[in-house]
């Protein structure tokens, strides 16, 4: 059951020589993407319901209150549930077409250790370290 195997996982240990993104690395990397997107699936579907059973209207205006906040902060969850999700398919799809596991903006192997704590990175580490300086410096 791959979608199983997210949280069991260990991390993958390549044999000697073995070729960065083999297929069984691949393999590896799809079962935690898809480990990852089945339990958002499930996630959301259980919002869902609660928001549908939930959806009585209290006579009581502070009651009303904490309803709304609670059903905006589902709703904002939700949507970050979806673009990860997205993010994910579009990792998945990475893999596909053989680009997964190298950085989007320089090419180099973006390296399994980090891959493995992060399965939807797309820059190598130091990509990312500049492109968080340059996101700070927009935003002063
Ligand atoms: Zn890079």
């Amino acid at each position: 059951m791959p979608q199983e195997l997210h949280k069991q996982a260990s991390p993958y240990k390549p044999k000697k020589g073995e070729t960065y993104m083999s297929s069984k690395q691949l393999m590896h990397f799809r079962n935690i993407l898809e480990g990852i997107k089945f339990e958002l699936g499930r996630d959301i579907d259980r919002t869902v319901h609660t928001m549908q059973d939930e959806a009585t209207i209290f006579a009581d205006p502070n009651d009303r209150a904490s309803q709304e906040s609670d059903m905006a902060l589902e709703l904002r969850n939700r949507d970050r549930e979806r673009k990860l999700i997205k993010k994910i398919d579009e990792t998945i799809a990475k893999i596909d077409t053989g680009d997964y596991g190298y950085c989007e903006s320089c090419g180099v192997e973006i390296g399994l250790k980090r891959l493995e704590a992060r399965p939807t990175a797309t820059l190598c580490i130091d990509c990312k370290t500049l492109d968080e300086i340059r996101e700070k410096q927009v935003a002063k």
